[in-house]
């Protein structure tokens, strides 16, 4: 395996030194799958103080020193080069109580979690791999090193981390390992949710996202409760072909591999089975069912600690998941004013991918109106048309100088902007204040 120069300096820097290192994780699995691998990461029999010295010359961030890594610039690159370590016993399914600093590779390797994640590989490019992480990868298989439940009783996080690779890379995930996850997943509830967050982001934008959802129901509902509805739920309706459940798992595929747009396609429809009205006729009508999803999801995303502004997006994709959309100039500025430019192009593709779903309308249809919206977007945005207050001929100053006060300014301006918006009226500061309605 071929290792960048950048890595085999530091190697040998240490080497030098009289310490062995290896490269070691992702960087040899993705390198060995030839993919470029996100970084470099490296592991060492020099402690923490060694490690300082071998680089003291060198730009270096010591924030991990007390957990044995130290970071190195090179070339503005971060490579983050840890001490060789082994996990004492763990208590909490979440951390080793204790970790030490060993002086040989093999421990190391064996706290890894996946097989295709504990090979390392020398200077000299030999790769080692004490798990056969090599015939896993070949096979494109998930196996946890050692005892699957031991390994999950550990950290249970590593449950979410064998469906995200598994989901990134189209993997199976390997009999025992498969056993252990459908057994072990409710201590998933100890772990942290930021950490749960990334994993399940992650499993969503690979490609095996749907293969996932559809084979760990069980898992995905422990950690997002008010979607267990949905599993083999009949609409009951003949716009939908499928349950409710594979509906939600083909509209998550049909959305391009975004974080927002693939947790809103999750979510978008769990207030169906809370808003169900069955007419006379037996069929299903889910009616205001965009603002229940929204509102089950908005504590969802707190728990798993979503930023507030993808928090923001993804409510009020959901809460605009059924709105109606057309290329008409009225219309899409008022879905400007009420989206702005980059969620309003997000909504296109929610719509898209959520018809999709449906299996009843046809694909291309749905990928066309896509493309004729988008066009219309950017045909519309090219003219920079007014469709904020702050985008008005006049402001606050102005209507105050034509004795305007208080709330009656806002209401006002927003007048305005609707006659501009009707195409009433041009946007011009004549025009606008020969329009004033005298409600001072
Ligand atoms: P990515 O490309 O997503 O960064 P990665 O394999 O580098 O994948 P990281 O989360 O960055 O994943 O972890 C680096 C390495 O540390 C892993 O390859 C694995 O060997 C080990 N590791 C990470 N998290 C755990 C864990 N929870 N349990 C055991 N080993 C882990
Ligand atoms: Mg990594």
């Amino acid at each position: 395996m071929n290792l960048p120069e950048n890595v085999k300096r530091l190697m040998r820097q240490l080497r030098e030194s009289g310490y062995t290192a290896y490269a070691v994780g992702g960087c040899v699995r993705d390198t060995l799958l030839g993919r470029a691998p996100k970084d470099w990461d490296l592991c060492t029999s020099a402690q923490p103080e060694e490690m300082k010295r071998v680089f003291a010359g060198e730009r270096v961030l010591e924030t991990g020193l007390k957990h044995g890594t130290l970071t190195v610039l090179v070339d503005h690159e971060p490579y983050e080069i840890t001490t060789y370590r082994v996990d004492g016993p763990y208590t909490d399914h979440r951390h080793p109580d204790s970790v030490s600093f060993v002086d040989r590779i093999d421990g190391d390797l064996a706290r890894r979690d996946f097989t295709i994640n504990a090979m390392a590989c020398g200077e000299d490019g030999e790769v080692l791999d004490l798990f056969d992480g090599q015939r896993d990868l070949a096979a494109g298989t998930i196996r946890c090193v050692g005892n699957p439940e031991k390994r999950f009783e550990e950290d249970a996080l590593r449950m979410m981390r064998a469906l995200r690779f598994a989901s990134r890379y189209d993997f199976a995930i390997e009999a025992e390992t498969d056993r252990a996850i459908r057994k072990m997943f409710p201590t998933l509830e100890k772990v942290a949710g930021e950490r749960l967050r990334v994993e399940l982001l992650g499993m969503l934008q690979g490609v095996g996202a749907g293969r996932m959802l559809r084979a760990y129901p069980e898992v995905i509902t422990f950690l997002i409760p008010c979607l267990k509805e949905e599993i083999g739920y009949d609409q009951a309706n003949p716009h939908h072909l499928y349950t409710l459940w594979e509906h939600t798992v083909r509209a998550v595929e049909e959305a391009p591999a975004d974080p927002v747009l693939r947790m809103t396609m999750l979510m978008h429809d769990c207030g169906k089975p809370a808003s169900r009205v069955t007419d006379e006729k037996g069929i299903g009508h889910y009616p205001g069912h965009q603002t229940v999803s929204a509102r089950l999801t908005e504590p969802i995303l707190e728990k798993l600690h979503f930023d507030r502004g993808s928090a923001d997006r993804i409510l009020k994709l959901i809460e605009g998941h059924d709105i109606p959309l057309s290329p008409e100039r009225k219309i899409m500025l008022r879905r400007l004013n009420q989206f702005g430019e980059e969620d309003l192009r997000a909504l296109f593709l929610v719509h898209r991918a959520d018809r999709i779903a449906t299996g009843t309308r046809s694909p291309e249809h749905a990928r066309e109106r896509a493309r004729e919206l988008t066009e219309a977007l950017d045909a519309l945005l090219a003219e920079k048309p007014c469709f904020t207050v702050k985008d008005l001929a006049v402001n606050g100053h102005d209507l105050m100088e034509q004795g305007y006060r208080g709330p009656n300014i806002g209401r006002a301006l927003t007048g305005l902007l609707d006659a501009v918006m009707d195409g009433q009226t041009e946007n011009t500061r004549e025009a606008l204040l020969a329009r004033l309605d005298g409600k001072k």
